[in-house]
């Protein structure tokens, strides 16, 4: 059983981070509820400066260290340790985010096997080196994957034929997950979804 894990707003509170931030650096307040867009720009009202201005200050080590864990997360991730499963974190970040992001895991206490830099986005400045492409993504294995971003979710399901967990936030519920995925209110819900679908019961709303 080896599932595939995107790290933000899957395993963290990014959004909830990025929201102080924006309060902290351009005095906006806009709530949790009202990321209508996985576009933070476009969510936010944002100009190119700020937006670029506040991408680059949430890749700092800093901003990414801080980040909280989701809640119920971190034991679910224990009881999948100790069943045996592979988790493999494969997270969108900039690349410049690497080691920050290989350190909060650790810091965290995060069981998992494998992580991974993926290109998801077309960040400009992405290390070829450190980040896999999509292509690389979707010749590996996985049983199951659990993602927020739509265009992910996307990608998954329907170029990798993967079961999907949606993990259910503002910016995707315009989102129409296909057929062999199951949207998911939280952590106690994707466990959940993967006792059902190791029962022979297909993710489905
Ligand atoms: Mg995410």
């Amino acid at each position: 059983m080896n599932i595939y894990l995107d790290m933000d707003d899957v395993l963290c509170d990014t959004a909830g981070a990025y929201l102080a931030l924006l309060a902290r650096e351009f005095g906006l307040h806009v709530t949790f509820e009202e990321v209508f867009s996985f576009n933070l720009q476009k969510s936010f009202g944002l100009d190119d400066a700020q937006s670029r201005h506040l991408f680059d200050r949430a890749h700092k080590p800093d901003f990414i260290l801080a980040l909280k864990p989701l809640e119920g997360m971190r034991k679910v991730l224990r009881n999948w340790e100790e069943r045996g499963f592979s988790v493999s974190i494969l997270t969108g970040r900039h690349t410049s985010a690497a080691d920050s992001s290989r350190q909060w895991l650790e810091e965290w206490k995060i069981p998992y096997h494998s992580f991974a830099m993926v290109d998801k986005y077309n960040w400009s400045g992405t290390d070829e080196a450190v980040a896999i492409s999509l292509a690389q993504l979707s010749c590996m294995q996985f049983d199951i994957g659990v993602e927020d971003s739509p265009k992910m979710a996307d990608y998954l399901s329907r170029e990798m034929a993967l079961p999907l967990l949606l993990f259910d936030r503002p910016w995707n519920r315009s989102y129409e997950p296909c057929a062999k995925s199951r949207r998911c209110r939280g952590w106690q819900q994707v466990e959940t979804a993967v006792n059902d679908w190791l029962a022979g019961a297909p993710p489905a709303d």
